[in-house]
């Protein structure tokens, strides 16, 4: 019996462990050896200046591509802000 369709099949999930786009940092990457996981770049924070107290924190996030499923595995942009009480 075939699987359902809409579903790809089983064990093509998997990202390779050994291959890392340029811009991800290994110490935040959680790619794991079996290839599930997430690159993560390392994080690049804005400062407040004399205009806006907000401090922006942004990195890069890549999730594992699926097979058969084009919109995942693309990179998104994490951002983080920080307003003071
Ligand atoms: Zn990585």
């Amino acid at each position: 019996m075939n699987a359902p369709r809409n579903r790809p099949p089983r064990g093509r999930f998997r990202a390779r462990p050994d291959r890392h786009p340029p811009w991800c940092d290994r110490g935040r990457c959680t790619v794991k050896p079996d290839g599930i996981g997430a690159h993560i770049s390392a994080s690049t924070v804005l400062p407040p200046n004399e205009y806006d107290m907000v401090t922006v924190t942004v990195h890069l996030n890549q999730g594992v591509p699926l097979e058969g499923f084009p919109r995942t595995g693309t990179v998104s942009v994490g951002i983080e802000l920080e307003v003071p009480a």
